[in-house]
C-alpha cells in the first residue's frame, strides 16, 4: 500500500451501500502503479446527508469522486456544470472539482462502448435490442448513439416504465429512433438483434441459473450477433453461455467496470490511466485473492 502523508490527495466513491465497490481496489492499485501522492477512498454518504457532504468535500479539497447507486441522479442539482453527455444519460458517475466548482460527466457511456469500438465495425445498420430500462440502459442507449446505431429497441416489464423511458428521449436531439416492447414480444425481436445488451441484473450471482431471456427464445439469436451482458460478475452469466451455444460473440461487463474507471482517473489526473493494472485488480478481486 502507498505512503499516506500530509499532503496526499483525495479521490473515492460516494453510494449507499458503497462496501461492495470494487473501484477502491482498482483505483488504489491505479495509484500506486503511477506512484503519484493520491488515495481513492469509499465515502459512505446516505441520501439525507448528500448536500453537506458534498459542502465538506469543498471545505477539505477533494479533487473527484465516482457516485454509485442511489445518488447518481440527485447530485445534479448540486453540481456547477454537467457535461453534454451526462445531461444526455440522466446521471452522473464522476465528479472533478474546477475553478469554477463541481463538474460532472459520466464515464459509464464510454466504458460501455470501449469493447465495442474495439471491434472497428460500421454501427450505422445494427439493430439493437436492449433489456431492462433502469440506470445503465440510460448509458446504452447513449453510447449505440455515439457508435452510429440508428435503431434501439428496448424490452422491460412494466408497460408504464417502458413508456416513460421512451418519452423520456423525446426532447433529445439523440439521432436515434427508441421503439418500446413487451417481454412477449422477444421471440420476434431476438432472430432481428445485431447487439443485444442485457441491462437488468438478471442472472448475477444471487440468481446464477437465470437468464433474462428464456433457452427456447435465445435459440433464436444469429450466430453473428453480439450479446454483451453489463453483469461482470459471474462471467460467462446464464445469458453469455446460451449466447455463446449459438455461435455469438460475447463481451461480459467487465471492460466497461475497468473503461469507465480508466475515464474517470484520467479526468481527475489529466495522465494516461495504467488500464491494464485496473483490469488485473478487478480480475484478481473478483477471483477472490486481490493483491
Ligand atoms: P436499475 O436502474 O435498478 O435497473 C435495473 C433494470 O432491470 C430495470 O429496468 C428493472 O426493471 C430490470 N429488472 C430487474 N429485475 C428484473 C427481473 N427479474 N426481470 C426483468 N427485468 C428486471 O439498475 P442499473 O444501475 O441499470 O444496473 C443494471 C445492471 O447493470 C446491474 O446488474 C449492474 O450491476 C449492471 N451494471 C454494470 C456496469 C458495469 O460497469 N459493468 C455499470 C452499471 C450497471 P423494473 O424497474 O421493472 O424492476
Amino acid at each position: 500500500m502507498q505512503l499516506i502523508t500530509g499532503t496526499t490527495k483525495l479521490l473515492g466513491v460516494i453510494g449507499d451501500p458503497v462496501e461492495h465497490s470494487l473501484s477502491p481496489v482498482m483505483h488504489n492499485r491505479a495509484i500506486a502503479s503511477l506512484g503519484i501522492d493520491y488515495v481513492y477512498l469509499p465515502l459512505p454518504i446516505k441520501p439525507k446527508d448528500l448536500a453537506v457532504a458534498i459542502a465538506g468535500f469543498e471545505a477539505i479539497g477533494l479533487v473527484g469522486f465516482n457516485i454509485t447507486i442511489p445518488h447518481k441522479q440527485a447530485i445534479m442539482p448540486l453540481l456547477s456544470e454537467i457535461s453534454d453527455i451526462a445531461q444526455g444519460v440522466g446521471a452522473v458517475n464522476t465528479v472533478h472539482r474546477t475553478d469554477n466548482g463541481w463538474w460532472g460527466t459520466n464515464t459509464d457511456v464510454a466504458g460501455f462502448i470501449s469493447p465495442l469500438q474495439a471491434l472497428k465495425r460500421d454501427w450505422s445498420q445494427t439493430k439493437v435490442v436492449i433489456l431492462g430500462y433502469g440506470g445503465a440502459a440510460r448509458a446504452v442507449v447513449v453510447g449505440c448513439a455515439q457508435l452510429g446505431c440508428t435503431e434501439i429497441n428496448v424490452i422491460g416489464r412494466s408497460p408504464q416504465k417502458l413508456s416513460q423511458f421512451q418519452q423520456s428521449w423525446e426532447n433529445t436531439a439523440l439521432p436515434v429512433s427508441i421503439n418500446i416492447h413487451q417481454p412477449q414480444q422477444l421471440p420476434k425481436l431476438i432472430p432481428q438483434a445485431d447487439l443485444l445488451v442485457n441491462t437488468t441484473p438478471v442472472g448475477m450471482y444471487s440468481d446464477l441459473d437465470q437468464s433474462p431471456v428464456d433457452g427456447a427464445t435465445m435459440q433464436r439469436l444469429s450466430a453473428k450477433a453480439i450479446a454483451y451482458d453489463l453483469i461482470y460478475t459471474p462471467s460467462p452469466t446464464k445469458f453469455l453461455q446460451q449466447a455463446q451455444q449459438q455461435g455469438a460473440f460475447t463481451l461480459d461487463g467487465l471492460e466497461m467496470l475497468v473503461q469507465q474507471g480508466a475515464a474517470a482517473l484520467e479526468i481527475w489526473l489529466g495522465q494516461t490511466p495504467p488500464v491494464d493494472i485496473m483490469r488485473q485488480s478487478l480480475q484478481e478481486q473478483l477471483q477472490g485473492n486481490g493483491k
